[in-house]
């Protein structure tokens, strides 16, 4: 696995201030206060030297996707004072080795892959913060559980004794259709509404949505965001230049 350095002459301050910028902008569009929308720095493809330099320019919550690329990055980064949430497609015979690395798992799929992290969070006597991951376009290339069973499997995730579920995260659909990519957001808000009213004390704190990156965060925030995954924005492009 070869990660990439920082691009030459690249500035994470810059960028960063530019995508809290727009974000900031989102929030005034939808009257919405701009300390309610947090920015995760999405850091795959990218060296541990690359992470703790953004952490280093204020990206104080770092996202990863691969249990290999945790392994490189969590400790650095965490030592610069980020918190780190695994974003991506966990295997269960990983769970084991990423609960100790991370603050937050996001990307909570199945009811396998949360009663493994509960039976993991349970032999270190410790809770571990869990996302519900829902797939709201429906594409079958993206994980998560459908919207129609998504109530369900928070209610089932939540009452694991060593997980708190603190809220949804979503893949938005692969499209430039502004009303399809919003449908799929609000959607999920709906979810999380209805959830923290119906769904008692287990999901008392299931308030954090998790969608946008890029491309879309504006969609995301107008619709509800309380983070937003940034990647190339931030980090730059994912390919070897
Ligand atoms: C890579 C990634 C992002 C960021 O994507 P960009 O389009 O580069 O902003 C967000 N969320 C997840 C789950 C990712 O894997």
């Amino acid at each position: 696995m070869d990660l990439l350095p920082t691009p030459p002459g690249w500035d994470y301050a810059e960028r960063l201030a530019e995508v809290r910028e727009r974000a900031d902008a989102a929030c005034a569009a939808a009257g919405r206060n701009t300390g309610e929308v947090q920015l995760l720095v999405a850091t795959k493809n990218f060296d541990a030297d690359a992470a703790v330099a953004v952490v280093k320019a204020g990206g104080l919550l770092i996202g990863e996707s691969t249990a290999q690329e945790i392994a490189v990055k969590a400790d650095p980064v965490r030592a610069a004072g980020a918190h780190m949430h695994f974003i991506g497609h966990l295997q269960r015979n990983k769970a084991n080795y990423v609960i100790d690395l991370v603050d937050c798992v996001e990307s909570v799929a199945t009811i396998e892959l949360a009663e493994r992290l509960d039976r993991v969070a349970a032999m270190r006597e410790r809770t571990l913060d869990v996302m519900v991951q829902v797939n709201v376009s429906g594409e079958e290339t993206k994980g998560g559980f459908a919207l129609w069973e998504a109530a369900d499997a928070a209610a089932q995730v939540a009452a694991l004794e060593h997980l708190t579920v603190t809220g949804f995260m979503t893949i938005g659909a692969n499209s430039r259709n502004e009303a399809e990519v919003r449908d799929g957001y609000s959607a999920l808000r709906d979810l999380r509404d209805t959830v923290k009213l119906w769904g008692g004390a287990d999901l008392a704190r299931a308030h954090h949505l998790s969608m946008g990156m890029s491309s879309d965060l504006e969609w995301a925030i107008a619709e509800g965001a309380t983070i937003v995954r940034v990647g190339s924005a931030i980090m730059g492009e994912r390919t070897q230049a």
